[in-house]
């Protein structure tokens, strides 16, 4: 791997390159005529452990947006338990379609039945689009699926976790940009409310922070609004309105020239996955701005932690304490960051790569 930052749109007949440019494993295309099912599977690395990472479904624009989604997401994956310490490698899984209306048992167990003849070498959980029931619609085609209900011997839906995490990271990013970790009083936008956006909202206003709120789907926003009390803004006001953090928790690429230059915020810390469209162009913008980028990959590990414990035998309190390890992380990777004079992105990708291949020269050894 390197700490090259962008992921090109692959091009066609660019396909092996596009692997090659993060060093990828191992893609694999689906695709079911009967249930419609068209799915990318992205292996990043196994060094740690089986590539885990959730299921997203969405409707992509093409193939190759679905493509470039999979392989960044499944990177993001890699460096994410390898930071956060567990033991599991990275991937992700993407399904072509509209999860509304689209979605159906049989697709779902299709997919679920292409899961299972990798035999293991990944693992696939909740992402955007898709819940705990889908997850146990999986689970009677294949065992390699995480995030099932309890009952049936799972963790249960992962985003509360994440957003636990989230929010714990957002205090420490607070503290190293301001002083204080403390988010009473503070103004917080956040950028999605779906599953973990609105635990996330949850956390901010327990702890009396003010809180704006937008999601493209109108449902989900007014329940949001009211049961927490968040204040609803348009899509415009979701980078222009002066805040303290801004937290994206819908998709990624949501920092790019077009929003950097309308952030008003000390601090960016969302859930949202590869927020930065072009890691190096993106990251050095918001830091020339004066604006502290905790990386999503840092505090968004919640859920990969509570997930990635059903292999080794589940227990809630142990990935609360390993979740609770996010805060400490990002004091330690933002104050790197500061004092080496280089991007938190930048900091937080070397320390996940050198564990990595730490753990990847050890195993040469018997
Ligand atoms: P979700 O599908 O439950 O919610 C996503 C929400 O974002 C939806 O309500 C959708 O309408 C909204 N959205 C999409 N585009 C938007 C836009 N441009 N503006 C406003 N809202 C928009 O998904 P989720 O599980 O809550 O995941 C949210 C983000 O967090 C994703 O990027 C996901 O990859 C990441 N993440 C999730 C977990 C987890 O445990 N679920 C773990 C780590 C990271």
């Amino acid at each position: 791997m390197s700490e090259a930052q962008v992921f090109e749109k692959p091009q066609q007949g660019e396909i092996f390159s596009s692997l090659a440019q993060h060093d990828h494993e191992m893609v694999v295309f689906c695709q079911d005529q009967a249930t419609g099912l068209r799915s990318i599977i992205a292996v990043h690395n196994t060094t740690l452990g089986p590539a885990m990472g959730g299921l997203r479904m969405w409707p992509y624009a093409d193939e190759a947006a679905a493509l470039r989604d999979a392989l960044r997401l499944s990177r993001a994956m890699t460096l994410k338990s390898a930071l956060a310490g567990i033991n599991v490698g990275g991937g992700k899984a993407v399904i072509m379609g509209h999860a509304r209306t689209d979605k159906s048992e049989a697709l779902l167990r299709r997919f679920g039945r292409f899961v299972h003849n990798l035999n293991g070498k990944y693992y696939t959980a909740e992402d955007v689009g898709m819940s705990e029931a889908d997850m146990e619609l999986i689970r009677l085609e294949t065992p390699f699926v995480t995030g099932v209900s309890p009952l049936m011997g799972g963790s249960g839906d992962p985003s509360p976790v994440t957003a636990y995490g989230t929010y714990l990271g957002m205090k420490a990013a607070l503290k190293v940009a301001t002083g204080s970790d403390s988010l009473s009083g503070k103004q917080v936008m956040v950028q999605g409310v779906g599953h973990v956006g609105a635990h996330l909202v949850r956390h901010l206003v327990q702890e009396n922070a003010r809180v704006f709120v937008y999601d493209l789907y109108p449902d989900v926003l007014a329940a949001v609004a009211s049961e927490t009390g968040a204040q609803v803004v348009s899509p415009e006001e979701v980078f222009t309105t002066p805040v303290d953090v801004f937290a994206p928790c819908a998709l990624g690429g949501v920092l790019n020239p077009d929003t950097i230059p309308l952030l008003s915020c000390d601090v960016v810390a969302g859930a949202a996955n590869n927020q930065l469209l072009d890691e190096t162009r993106d990251g050095e913008a918001l830091a020339a701005r004066g604006i502290l980028y905790a990386p999503d990959f840092m505090v968004n590990a919640g859920g990969i932690i509570n997930v990635s414990l059903e292999l080794s035998g589940y227990h809630h309190d142990r990935a609360m304490r390993l979740t609770e390890r996010i805060y400490d992380t990002t004091l330690q990777v933002l104050t790197t960051a500061r004092d080496e004079g280089i991007t938190p992105h930048v900091a937080a990708v070397r320390q996940a790569e050198a564990r990595i291949r730490a753990v990847g020269h050890n195993r040469l050894f018997t």
